[in-house]
């Protein structure tokens, strides 16, 4: 343990601080010593500045921690992006889902396109949004989220983990569509958007309108019954556009991809 002049509060105070790990009052601290000695601020304006640094980064901490926890695959938000290049987004329907009030009605969403259009940045953006209202999120690649369910069912734990899925306030679902899923991934996906449904949100991105489903599950009736659960209470939006990805391609390059 370190020694301290007990004889200097300044000295005290600054090594408790620092044991508290209170780094933004340590450092505001001479600052802080200097305008009170001044008479430009009295104690409790003193004590109310400092820890207000104290408590904003903080949170901004937190705030990192809990989107690094929520597995988004890179960070983007609605401020990224670029609405004059996809016209088709309907930019004041993503603003009204940005305020989260589907999620207070357990609504879903469906973002469908083309790869490249920007789904799953549209879905990241609306995602952050639910970190920094304080809500819970997870997001998960589809084949990942239909492995994970099928590892848990083999080792009798599908319940506690469908439990989990079931928990999160904001349950995002990226890429349905582009790896086929068997009779058995396609009845746990069933049981997991059942339990979600009409409880909590769920944003699923998926390059597959929602015909093409049955063939994404292999079967007609499961494929239904997943569609019929999701897309109950449920804003679609279609996205028809180019991809951003190949948007700097030299245009002869660009008709080759068409
Ligand atoms: P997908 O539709 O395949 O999910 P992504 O959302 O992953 O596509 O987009 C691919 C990349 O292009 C990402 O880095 C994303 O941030 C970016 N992007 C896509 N559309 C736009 C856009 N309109 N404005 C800005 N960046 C975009
Ligand atoms: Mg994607």
């Amino acid at each position: 343990m370190r020694t301290v002049d007990e004889s200097s509060p300044y000295l005290r105070a600054q090594a408790n601080l620092s044991e508290l790990k209170l780094d933004e009052m340590a450092a505001a601290m001479p600052d802080y010593v200097r305008l009170v000695a001044g008479g430009e601020r009295d104690f409790a304006q003193a004590v109310a500045e400092m820890t207000q640094a104290e408590v904003a980064a903080r949170r901004e901490r937190i705030m990192r921690q809990r989107i690094r926890s929520s597995g988004f695959p890179y960070i983007k938000t609605l401020a990224d992006f670029d609405w004059s290049f996809q016209p088709s987004v309907p930019r004041a329907k993503l603003e009204e889902l940005a305020t989260l009030r589907f999620m207070d009605a357990a609504e879903n969403v469906l973002l469908v396109g083309s790869p490249g259009v920007g789904k799953t940045h549209l879905a990241i953006a609306i995602g952050i949004e639910a970190v920094k209202a304080g809500r819970e999120v997870r997001f998960c690649d589809c084949s990942r989220l239909v492995e994970d369910l099928k590892d848990a069912s083999s080792r009798g734990i599908l319940k506690n983990r469908l439990k989990y899925y079931a928990h999160s306030k904001l349950l995002i679902i990226d890429e349905l569509g582009y790896l086929d899923i068997d009779e058995h991934g396609a009845d746990l996906v069933f049981q997991l958007v059942s339990t979600r449904y009409e409880q909590r949100s769920t944003i699923i991105t998926t390059n597959v309108g929602i015909g093409g489903w049955a063939n994404v599950f292999g079967d007609e009736v499961a494929a239904s019954a997943i569609a019929d659960r999701v897309c109950h209470h449920c804003s679609l939006i279609k996205i028809t556009g180019r991809s951003y990805r190949l948007k700097d391609l030299p245009a002869d390059r660009k008709r080759e991809t068409d």
